[in-house]
């Protein structure tokens, strides 16, 4: 399998070099050559098979040789290694939690498992990797986290000073070995072009091989796969008919839509994807209008989806022949505001005793809102729910936030972790370039 650049069909790259590069250096994503079917059958028997031996199934064509098989698993285990519960809401909606990760969101899940891979490049390169990577929160403690201690493999992450939560920070911050935090007084998108001019330099890439660790490397991409079969899965077990799933996914970049996409593409039975927005709506509004007009980001409570322009559509746009037609079939967009975001929040907890984070409640939306307009609200769906609600606490309804149980692994670091000293550098690329330079 190769993975060929979406800028330009002719560029292409092994699965090492995807990862390693995480873009194309045309400025195009990689994406595979083509999308391998699984047998009918083996879906059908899913729930006979372990969740070790379904994901290994689906991301082993991926990786061909480029891994062996026996490393592979290792780090399948790894990433695996939580759990990924489906509990039914109403009627026929279903919960999908993916927040049972060491840093309480489904970005554990590509972290982990990019980290494995990188991990094998770097020792069979022998040198070290330095991954840099900004973040405006989320990914950042995924990325810590998942990195942690690999070796060959060295992390640095930008972030905004004021940008991001105090367990946010926390989770960047309190690692220390391979893992550099750098504070710098701007905001994320200073951090962000940083980074790209970092990339860019002939002197620091004289000295560091640099790769991202961005949600548009396929080394994240496609580990997200695992949990729509593992979701698929467990319904499965519960329905003895064959069914056809809907799944809505509360969307930022796009990343995490796709990969069910291109689950979908395996063989997967997936009837529709609702992408779930917040106001930055452009996705919505390119359904209905078919023009892709991405307008200025604006700040609401569900954060990590305030992206106004989602690098993954393009991949998306890809899959379906960059024809409207064929994607408006499978794919559904609604954006939901903070008001309406905050009152489905409160229902949930008072009538169901569920408590939702502000990113999950616009998946439980789009799943609503889509099932209304369908006229078939016991249609089997399945929502995703990305965040634990402890992460957005300052976002949550003030009367709910007692209510929050840290999980068990939170309370230990919570009470365990020192944030360390870090290196904090104003906005000017020079400076910053300069302690890249002359650190070690
Ligand atoms: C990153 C993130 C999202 C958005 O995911 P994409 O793959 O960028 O669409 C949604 N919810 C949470 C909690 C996130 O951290």
């Amino acid at each position: 399998m190769l993975y060929f650049s979406l800028k330009n069909y002719k560029n292409l790259a092994s699965f090492e070099e995807a990862i390693l590069k995480g873009l194309s250096p045309d400025g195009g994503l990689y994406m595979p050559q083509y999308i391998p079917k699984l047998e009918n059958k083996f879906i059908e028997q899913l729930p006979i098979y372990d969740i070790y031996t379904v994901a290994m199934s689906v991301i082993k064509p991926y990786i061909g040789k480029y891994i062996p098989e026996k490393f592979i698993e290792n780090i399948i285990h790894d990433t695996l290694n939580f759990s990924f519960p489906l509990k039914k809401i109403h009627d026929n909606i279903h919960v999908l939690e993916l927040f049972h990760g060491p840093t309480l969101a489904f970005k554990d899940v590509g972290a982990k498992f990019m980290a494995g891979c990188l991990s094998f490049f770097s020792e069979k390169l022998d040198k070290t990797v330095t991954v840099l990577v900004a973040t405006s929160g989320d990914t950042g403690g995924a990325v810590a986290k998942g990195f942690h201690k690999k070796p060959g493999v060295e992390v640095i992450i930008l972030y905004p000073y004021n940008g991001i939560s105090s367990l946010q920070k926390k989770q960047i911050t309190s690692l220390g070995n391979n893992i550099l935090s750098v504070e710098i007084h701007g905001n994320f998108d200073d951090c962000q072009k940083m980074v790209k001019k970092a990339f860019l330099d002939k002197e620091v890439n004289k000295k560091y091989t640099l790769t991202s660790a961005n949600s548009i490397n396929v080394g994240r991409l496609l580990p997200q796969m695992f949990y729509y079969f593992l979701a698929y899965r467990q319904i499965i077990v519960k329905n003895k008919n064959k069914i056809d799933l809907i799944f809505s996914v509360p969307s930022g970049n796009f990343g995490n839509i796709c990969a069910g996409m291109i689950a979908e593409k395996m063989g997967l039975p997936i009837k529709l994807f609702i992408a779930s927005t917040n106001i930055n709506d452009t996705i919505p509004r390119f359904l209905k209008s078919e023009k892709y007009h991405p307008l200025p980001v604006k700040k609401t409570i569900s954060n990590a989806m305030d992206i106004s322009d989602p690098s993954n559509f393009s991949r998306i746009w890809y899959l379906y022949q960059k024809n409207i037609f064929q994607l408006k079939k499978k794919l559904f967009s609604y954006k939901f505001t903070d008001k309406e975001n905050l009152e489905t929040i409160e229902i949930m907890w008072k009538k169901y005793q569920y408590m939702l984070d502000p990113h999950g409640s616009i998946g439980y939306l789009g799943l609503k809102q889509y099932l209304q307009d369908s006229n078939n609200i016991l249609e089997p769906s399945v929502f995703l729910e990305t965040a634990h609600p402890i992460k957005f606490i300052d976002h949550m309804p003030s009367f709910l936030r007692k209510e929050i149980v840290p999980t068990h692994e939170l309370e230990v670091f919570l009470k365990t972790k020192k944030t360390k000293p870090k290196v904090s550098l104003p906005n000017d690329f020079n400076i910053f370039k300069n302690w890249l330079l002359e650190r070690k």
